[in-house]
């Protein structure tokens, strides 16, 4: 939306025009408030706040953007989305971004952390939900790392804040949904 009487900056790159497209987004229409990097909240382990992407975005830094740890560490929580007062859906541009850097095979500023997306992903196609248990064994052998984290594990699966099966729910669903994106 833009608000009555607001002159929306001009501005060209061939970065800027593939995000606003590929998200639907109007870019330009950010004027760097920052309400969406102050409800963000994993920005304070982002190198870049959502804030910060979006005007990477509008100027053009594709590099910046691209090997940002930004795209990574966003949990498409949508937090950032609805707080916009110029409704840019924010969540959206950076999950563009990232898929831009996937298909450019852009090395990821976090390690390992296409692994674990993908181990993620798969986690959820297979059970309709995320299986924490199963992610966290099969992200630690496939990461080399078997043992990282897993001191916790007792006190949690005590705790009842694991559970140690899967539990399958609407996975008819769900793999359609994951049919319907791969095509
Ligand atoms: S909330 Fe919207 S307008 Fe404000 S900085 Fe973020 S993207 Fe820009
Ligand atoms: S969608 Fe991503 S960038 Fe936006 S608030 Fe959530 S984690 Fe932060």
């Amino acid at each position: 939306m833009q608000m009555a009487g607001a002159i929306t900056p001009v501005a060209s790159s061939e970065f800027l025009d593939y995000v606003g497209k590929q998200s639907g987004q109007r870019i330009m229409d950010c004027y760097q408030c920052g309400k969406c990097s102050a409800g963000c909240p994993t920005a304070y382990d982002m190198d870049l706040t959502p804030r910060q992407m979006i005007r990477a975005i509008q100027l053009g830094l594709k590099e910046e953007a691209l090997k940002s740890s930004t795209i990574w560490m966003c949990v498409s929580c949508q937090t950032c989305s609805v707080r916009c007062p110029v409704q840019i859906d924010i969540a959206k541009a950076i999950e563009a971004v990232r898929l831009l850097a996937v298909a450019e095979k852009a090395p990821a500023a976090e390690k390992n952390v296409k692994l674990y997306h993908q181990v993620f992903l798969k986690s959820v196609e297979f059970t309709g939900r995320l299986y924490e248990m199963g992610l966290s064994v099969a992200f630690n052998m496939l990461s080399r790392h078997p043992f990282t984290g897993m001191d916790i594990l007792p006190t949690m699966l005590r705790k009842g804040k694991l559970a140690l099966m899967p539990v399958f729910k609407g996975t008819a669903e769900v793999e359609a949904i994951f049919a319907r994106i791969k095509r």
